[in-house]
């Protein structure tokens, strides 16, 4: 098993005892260190090379204060560059203590348009989102699936809003999304709903066809948020996936699926940098409540290992 980048920078740490200063070499051996473990954290390679030369300038540049030995003082800037570049900085450049819920500033209907390949777990996270809504936000939540390729999609998210205690829009595999979306969006507007979460077809990858459909609901329901749902195990391909919903939607925030298993989560750090929009929720199980706020300073320290 690959070494993890606190296990790495731990040994170098040791080889620093005693030492008073960070010196240039601790540093180019430390961002050696950094790359090769992010390059096995599935991190995809051009935002490596970003992260690497931000810390870079940050470590020559630091002070080494109060009881922190200087290798205790790189893991540390290491370890709050991973959360800055995960997380939302404030105007101060500070890491933002509570994660960005969903957006709902919005005359009701609030629609929220779930985006991404098949898989990745956006029926899952619709209800999860269902269920987070109704419970912490008080919200009256529509659900309804774009999903005219597969019926058992269809059927998936019905059984699933039960679940969460929301309403499920019915739709049928011989209509189009765009009517569909516009059928859910005058229902939800009729019965007052606060919320109209609308799940979309995935392919296994990106597709034309797919892309264009999903653009043209984006453009009919103008939803106030488009969530980009992203499998955590999928590592480096994450990266061309999260470059293609980027390019063919305005992206207004992501969800991180799988976190429950046990890939490093090095897709948080390209996903964040290539969409430039929060990462505000992490699936963190099958189950409906397994959603929580995407907290980068604690996944950084998973990052790390
Ligand atoms: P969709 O095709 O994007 O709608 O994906 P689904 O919602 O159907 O999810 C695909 C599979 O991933 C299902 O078996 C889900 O139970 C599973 N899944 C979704 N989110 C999570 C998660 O956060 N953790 C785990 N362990 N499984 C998840």
């Amino acid at each position: 098993m690959a070494s993890t980048l606190a296990d790495r920078l731990s040994r170098l740490v040791k080889t620093m005892r005693g030492q008073a200063r960070i010196t240039e070499t601790n540093v180019q051996e430390m961002l050696r260190e950094v790359r090769m473990a992010l390059l096995e954290a599935d991190v995809a390679l051009p935002v490596v090379r970003d992260f690497v030369a931000r810390v870079k300038d940050k470590a020559l540049g630091a002070e080494v204060v109060g009881s922190l030995t200087p290798g205790q003082a790189l893991v540390g800037i290491v370890h709050k560059e991973l959360a800055a570049t995960m997380g939302e900085l404030d105007e101060k450049g500070q890491l933002k203590a509570g994660a960005s819920d969903i957006n709902l500033h919005t005359q009701p209907p609030a629609v929220i348009l779930m985006a991404g390949l098949q898989g990745a777990g956006k029926t899952t996270t619709t209800a999860k989102l269902a269920k987070h809504l109704i419970e912490k936000r008080k919200k009256k939540v529509l659900t309804v699936s774009g999903d005219v390729y597969r019926p058992a999609a269809i059927e998936q998210l019905k059984t699933v809003t039960a679940q969460a205690g929301a309403e499920w829009f019915p739709s049928t595999p011989d209509q189009k999304p765009r009517d569909i979306a516009l059928a859910a969006l005058d229902h939800a507007r009729r019965h007052y709903f606060d919320v109209l979460l609308v799940d979309t077809a995935g392919r296994l990858a990106i597709d034309e066809a797919l892309m264009a459909e999903i653009r043209e609901l984006h453009a009919t329901l103008k939803p106030v948020e488009t969530l980009f749902v992203v499998d955590a195990m999928q590592g480096q391909d994450a990266i061309n996936t999260a470059k293609a919903f980027k390019e063919a939607l305005p992206l207004t925030g992501v969800v991180l699926t799988k976190l429950d298993g046990d890939s490093r989560g090095g897709a948080a750090l390209s996903v964040r940098a290539i969409t430039g929009v929060p990462i505000k929720f992490a699936g963190v199980s099958e189950k409906i409540d397994g959603l929580e706020a995407f907290n980068a300073e604690r996944h950084a320290g998973r990052v790390l290992g």
